[in-house]
């Protein structure tokens, strides 16, 4: 299960998968759908259909939370290279060659991906408003869409839970409070 797969490139970034994301596809769609029967009360082709088109988009908002990531590195003067996805998530790949960086560059780069996700998370909020009235797979879609954003590539990014950008904020941070420390910190 330790193969990566390499789907092309986009926006200057490489897009890596491993297996997992398949499995993990599906079980996202399986909940979506059973999501849009208990919560919004859809017919089942309705709730299926709507789950699969909350699927894509959960895996766009990875990739737009990832956008959000290359556009600070790019600002910072060290971009990313690429997307990996690993199972419902992804992480950011930077070139392996980089140096030691300073504490604030890393703290940039992991503000970008919960700043996006969060403008995203109010788009989509706005958009859930809009389509209240109208109901169906657009309301769903954009609700779900919207918390997925909200709950977790803004404020689940930022809970501290081994490997998000909370823990890359918390580390960096923390150095950053200490400067005679970074310079001789390895990464
Ligand atoms: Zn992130």
């Amino acid at each position: 299960m330790n193969k990566t797969f390499k789907l092309g490139s986009i926006a200057g970034l490489k897009l890596l998968a491993k297996p997992t994301v398949l499995p993990s596809i599906l079980l996202v769609w399986l909940l979506y759908s059973l999501l849009g029967r208990k919560v919004f009360k859809l017919k089942p082709e309705q709730a299926i259909l709507g789950g699969l088109l909350a699927t894509l988009l959960h895996w766009f908002n990875e990739f737009w939370h990832n956008l959000g990531h290359a556009q600070a590195a790019k600002q910072t003067g060290y971009p990313m290279s690429g997307v990996c996805f690993v199972g419902p998530l992804g992480s950011s790949l930077y070139p392996p060659d980089e140096p030691t960086l300073p504490p604030h560059i890393h703290v940039r780069r992991a503000l970008g991906g919960p700043i996006a996700s969060g403008i995203l998370a109010l788009v989509t909020g706005a958009l859930a408003l809009a389509a209240h009235s109208l109901g169906g797979i657009p309301f769903m879609a954009a609700t779900l869409t919207c918390l997925d954003n909200l709950l977790v590539f803004t404020i689940g990014a930022f809970l501290p839970l081994g490997f998000t950008d909370g823990d890359t904020l918390l580390r960096y941070m923390n150095m950053n409070k200490r400067p005679s420390q970074w310079l001789t910190v390895a990464e």
